[in-house]
């Protein structure tokens, strides 16, 4: 057994981080500024989109997006049960109602057929998941969309570095991604909205800082215009230069990141060749670049004799951490007792949501560790 605890994730900060983030802390200004404005426009030409708006979190993200598409009482939003709650929990403070599609179930992704069947006159908005890493099947999602007036948000959450065929993800139409400490950059807390619809996008700069558009006015001076004016009420969820500082060096290492993230799924991945009892996702059938954020299996508690949740805690007792994402949002307390959600509704998202678990993965793993990850499973398999 391992001596020290190995996480689940963990952060990848260099020198080159700490000093980007003691220059600003040096610099007089600390809140949005100058390096808020380089960070969007460095994303912007990594991703290759032509908009993008930093932001404090992705959910803040979403939740602007939700209140400039007007979003509101009346409207269906289509998203997949199996996601992250915060998408949920925006949808209801809306007062939208969320219609939840099965998913694939090896992708974990929701389908284009499953979202076909599920739009109604009232279908406002999808909200596709690019899960773990692998993207989602876009075209025919957007081609759907497109057809009825449907808007849609891509949940880009997992995806930096996600190539949907030969696309970047976020390329077109309007999605966000986020820079939480698991994700595959960090800014501490962050988030980018990337959008090809110019006016949406200064929609949201305003409606994150105010609804004062001092973003627009001057980037400089970004808010310190003592004289700007309240064009409609908006919120407080401008990223910091603190954090936008780094973003701007951790993004300039997020290709050689990722390649050492594929590197230890494709370890993990032959090793569970031979571990039947364990099944990690399938690939998309289309063609795609894997961001490996994520490195998810399925315990397969019939064959070993013990629930998901006995088998991380046996793998915690052996010091390797896991995650789970995500326990289906519609089993969650407040929706079950408050929306009538049940199980069996969803049967390929309740399957996985009862077996899915996320073992370690992070850039600065090695080897070694997968082995020992591997080598705890092994042993709690036998015992199981
Ligand atoms: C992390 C995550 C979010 C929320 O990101 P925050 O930056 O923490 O708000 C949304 N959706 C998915 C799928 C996520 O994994």
């Amino acid at each position: 057994m391992r001596n020290d605890f190995l996480p689940f994730s963990r952060p990848s900060i260099t020198e080159e981080d700490i000093t980007a983030v003691n220059e600003v802390l040096r610099s007089g200004w600390i809140t949005t500024g100058q390096k808020n404005a380089i960070f969007e426009q460095n994303f912007c030409k990594y991703v290759g989109c032509p908009n993008a708006v930093a932001i404090c979190s992705a959910t803040a993200g979403m939740h602007v997006v939700l209140k400039a598409l007007g979003i509101g009482p009346g409207d269906e939003v289509i998203t997949p049960s199996m996601t992250w709650v915060s998408t949920i929990n925006l949808i209801v403070l809306a007062g939208a109602k969320p219609v939840f599609v099965d998913i694939d179930r090896d992708t974990l992704m929701a389908t284009p057929k499953a979202i076909n069947a599920a739009i109604t006159d009232r279908t406002k908005l999808i909200i596709p998941v690019h899960f773990a890493g692998a993207p989602a099947d876009m075209d025919p999602i957007l081609e759907a969309a497109s057809k009825r007036k449907i808007r849609v948000i891509e949940d880009n959450a997992h995806a930096l570095g996600t190539h949907y065929k030969d696309k970047h993800v976020g390329q077109r139409g309007t999605s966000i991604f986020s820079f939480h400490p698991i994700k595959n950059i960090t800014t501490g807390e962050g988030g980018m909205v990337c959008s090809d619809d110019s006016v949406l996008i200064e929609h949201v700069r305003r409606l994150k800082f105010h609804g004062l558009g001092v973003d627009a006015f001057d980037r400089k001076v970004q808010g310190r215009a003592p004289n700007a004016e309240v064009q409609e009420p908006g919120y407080k969820y401008n990223l910091t230069d603190i954090s936008a500082a780094m973003g701007i060096t951790q993004l300039a290492r997020v290709d050689e990141l990722n390649r050492k993230r594929t590197e230890l799924a494709m370890k993990y991945r032959e090793k569970f060749k031979n571990i039947p009892e364990i099944i990690p996702l399938g690939d998309p059938a289309y063609p795609m670049e894997h961001a490996w954020h994520l490195f998810i299996v399925r315990v397969d508690s019939d064959k070993i004799g013990i629930s998901r949740d006995d088998f991380m805690t046996r793998l915690k007792q052996k010091n390797i951490g896991t995650g789970l994402h995500f326990r289906a949002t519609h089993l969650h307390k407040y929706y079950m007792e408050k929306m009538e959600m049940r199980r069996g509704m969803l049967p390929n998202t309740e399957w996985n949501s009862d077996r899915i678990c996320s073992l370690p993965l992070f850039p600065d793993m090695t080897l070694k560790d997968i082995d020992d990850v591997v080598l705890a499973i092994k042993e709690v398999l036998k015992k199981g």
